[in-house]
């Protein structure tokens, strides 16, 4: 690729970060199966341990074939630097463990992936990172919720359940005006449908597992940076504007400048936590990106056809998908995803609890599981699975009834989706 030139998402997609390889003209990303890598000489050697040269050493920290994936994703989200890790909730632990210290405090929109809540509010809290929930729907209450020791704020811009979209431009002025990064979870929405550092936000995370990769069928998780944030402009963030006693003194945002963050969350939370994603893992998601947005076309309009369908079937009390009119959030999705709201959405049943379970139980070609983002139609039942242990009360307070139903639309033939769930509603 020309250094030049602005190439777009497509192209992005299939090259950035990746050439031939030089030794032997392989096309294809070759998978670097290698725990370390040689050094020079001794001089080279120390340079390296002392971030003074760019190379490779040892796996946890850097490998050649993770690397084009970070470059990629970077890329994508037209950032300055990436970290990839072997989950998404990995490159969650990394960022939160480099943006704060013990004592610290963070703000994270209610709607969130459920994952994310047991992280944020059960396993952080033991680490002393205390994180205050609040619907960002109103960005007034971040404002109400925020403290001296509050260090970011954390959304997802396309949330689940509820088909729920943040005014993610307003939310990064709040962040800036605390001196704070704004941090947006891009997973259910892809850098293709919307690029949120083009709206203010200063650092993204995926979970590479969904639409990303894109297959299921490989874990991974990425934390990128704009490089826009100035980790310097006052002492909330000393992991970055204060000298690190473990590399001599260095300071990580003098130093790195506009990488600064990428650098500290690798050479510090990759080497001392360890989540670091496998050249293997790395290649099978470098094979599933490059046809990304071929892919998410597909998805947005298969799920807006189903959403429809079933906005209009007798048995489908209400459809919660942000590119229905309907939606509360139509207006919100057309200004952030004007190629379409994702293909994750919830739906729900006029029979129940019930009609709810007889339905997942009833499709033949949707699978019945706990995934999201893959190529196969997926259907998940939350009040009989993932939200199990709630109360009805707590289940319609998260916005999902017990009727509700979760699907994740695929791009298989159109016609075939709609007939599928057309014969299973037939039971409900
Ligand atoms: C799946 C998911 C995560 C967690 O990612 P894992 O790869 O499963 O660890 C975080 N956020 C969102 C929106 C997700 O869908």
């Amino acid at each position: 690729m020309s250094k030049e030139k602005e190439y777009g998402i497509e192209t992005l997609a299939i090259h950035a970060g990746a050439r031939p390889d030089p030794v032997t003209g392989a096309r294809t990303t070759p998978i670097f199966q290698s725990t370390a890598f040689v050094f020079d000489d001794a001089e080279r050697a120390s340079e390296l341990f002392n971030l003074q040269a760019f190379g490779f050493i040892y796996s946890r920290l850097t490998n050649p074939t993770v690397a084009v994936l970070e470059e990629r994703m970077a890329g994508l989200e037209n950032g300055r630097g990436a970290v990839a890790s072997a989950t998404g909730h990995a490159a969650q632990f990394l960022l939160a463990s480099t943006l704060m210290e013990a004592g610290d405090e963070f703000i994270a929109s209610r709607n969130l992936y459920g994952g994310s809540i047991t992280q944020f509010g059960v396993s952080f809290a033991k680490l002393g990172w205390k994180c205050h929930f609040v619907d960002m729907t109103e960005p007034e209450n971040i404002q109400a919720a925020m403290t001296d020791r509050v260090k970011f704020i954390f959304c997802e811009n396309l949330a689940n359940p509820g088909g729920v979209v943040l005014d993610i431009e307003k939310i990064a002025v709040i962040a800036h005006e605390h001196g704070i990064p704004l941090v947006c979870d891009n997973t259910l929405a892809s850098p293709y449908l919307c690029r949120p550092f083009d709206w203010g936000c200063d650092l993204i995370v995926h979970s590479m597992t969904k639409f990303i990769n894109g297959h299921g069928n490989t874990m991974g998780g990425v934390v990128i940076e704009s490089g826009k944030f100035d980790w310097s402009q006052n002492d909330k963030f000393p992991s970055l504007s204060k000298p690190d006693e473990a590399y001599h003194g260095l300071t990580f945002h003098e130093t790195f400048g506009d990488f600064g963050f990428t650098m500290k969350m690798r050479a510090v939370g990759l080497r001392d936590f360890g989540p670091s994603l496998s050249a293997q893992a790395a290649w099978n998601i470098l094979q599933g990106v490059e046809t990304l947005p071929l892919r998410m076309d597909r998805h947005v309009a298969n799920a807006l056809a189903v959403a429809e369908f079933l906005e209009g079937h007798p048995k489908v009390s209400w459809v919660s998908y942000s590119g229905l009119k309907s939606s509360p959030y139509y207006d919100l999705g057309k200004k952030y995803f004007p190629k379409g709201c994702g293909s994750l959405f919830t739906f729900g049943c006029k029979g129940g609890y019930g009609a709810g379970a007889t339905v997942v139980e009833k499709v033949n070609l949707f699978s019945h599981l706990a995934n999201l983002g893959d190529t196969k139609s997926l259907i998940l039942h939350p009040a009989s699975t993932t939200h199990r242990q709630l109360s009805e009360e707590q289940l319609i307070s998260a916005g999902i009834g017990p009727e509700a139903i979760r699907l994740s639309v695929g791009i298989e033939s159109i016609q075939d989706i709609i007939d599928d769930l057309d014969q299973a509603l037939s039971f409900a």
